[in-house]
């Protein structure tokens, strides 16, 4: 049974990442706080390496790996920004990767994930099971598998993103957080409720795939059919066990944002801040103008957790926005 992380495991991370992770910076913008009524703080995860706060969780835990595992190596299943991170992470530390990753994935997110080394095997997801997959490579070649949300040192690995903005501008009201698994949320509020104990913490789901809202109604972990949904991030079908019991604990609740929402905010980005952010890093501005929050005049921070889209199917999502507006 792992052991929940704490804000201890945090101030640890953070010492592992220093000078591998970028500081990322911390941006305001005028009309964005206009549009908000709120003071708001946006800690820009779409310049960290490989364009997504994932590296932080990776990087973490792969470099708590004991010599042994480090020489056999590790094993993820994604098709995301997690492939990406545990390539990259692995590479920097001298550890062999192997990426599980559905056959019909964008092609750019397999030659991406290549290109940081990493090697890539390519399964049917409709006819093969990914989890004895990866326990069969786990088995066979003695990897250690590293999930993307459910462990405990990527979880504290992700906090360390919260535990920076919050050094750098001191207390906030509220924070809100991109939700998927629960790895970013549960990490940000380990460092939350450190540094700034009385901020209210929000994650923020995609319309769609609203199942971290429904467990949190329910108390237990509430599981969906993959959501369709723009944001690609956030398309899980539950949170973790881990991650579930510290959101449970310190997380005030769940919105969500529609897709057409997060373009609206993806225009905002690009067209006011001169940012590319993905359409789940947009998760976090979309509810501080959407979801009846009382923002009012308070000191709102904003994860803005990946700037990794397709430029083409970026481009396409920005001009359809702009023909409904
Ligand atoms: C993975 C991811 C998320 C969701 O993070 P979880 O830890 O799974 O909740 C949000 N935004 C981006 C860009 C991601 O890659």
């Amino acid at each position: 049974m792992l052991e929940l992380p704490t804000y201890e495991d945090v101030i640890a991370a953070a010492r592992r990442l220093e000078g591998q992770a970028h500081r990322t910076p911390v941006l305001r913008s005028a009309t964005a706080n206009r549009l908000a009524g709120a003071e708001l703080f946006f800690k820009c995860e779409n310049f960290q390496r490989m364009g997504a706060f994932k590296f932080r969780g990776a990087f973490n835990a792969l470099s708590k790996f004991s010599p042994d595992q480090r020489k056999a190596g590790v094993v993820a299943f994604s098709s995301g920004n997690h492939a990406q991170a545990i390539a990259l992470s692995a590479r920097l530390l001298g550890i062999p990767a192997a990426i599980l990753m559905p056959f019909d994935a964008p092609q750019a997110k397999i030659d991406a994930t290549r290109g940081y080394g990493g090697e890539v095997i390519l399964f049917d997801r409709y006819t093969q099971d990914r989890e004895a997959l990866t326990a069969q490579l786990a088995a066979q070649r003695g990897m250690t598998l590293i999930p993307p949300f459910n462990h405990p040192d990527v979880m504290a690995g992700q906090g360390t993103a919260a535990k920076e903005l919050l050094e750098e501008v001191g207390e906030l009201d509220v924070m809100l957080v991109p939700l998927g698994g629960g790895g970013l949320l549960s990490g940000t509020a380990l460092a939350t409720r450190a540094l700034s104990p009385r901020c209210k913490l929000y994650g923020v789901e995609p319309q769609a795939g609203n199942d971290a809202q429904l467990s949190l109604r329910a108390g237990r972990i509430v599981s969906i059919p993959t959501p369709q949904t723009l944001a690609d991030g956030a398309q899980t079908q539950q949170v973790g066990t881990l991650t579930f019991e510290v959101i449970q604990r310190e997380v005030s609740g769940v919105v969500t944002a529609s897709d057409a929402q997060l373009v609206e905010a993806m225009r905002f980005f690009a067209e006011r801040m001169k940012m590319i952010v993905e359409p789940t890093g947009c998760l976090g501005f979309a509810a501080a103008c959407h979801a009846r929050l009382d923002l009012q005049g308070k000191r709102v921070g904003i994860i803005i957790s990946g700037g990794n889209v397709d430029l083409a199917r970026y481009a396409q999502l920005i001009a359809a926005g702009s023909a409904q507006a």
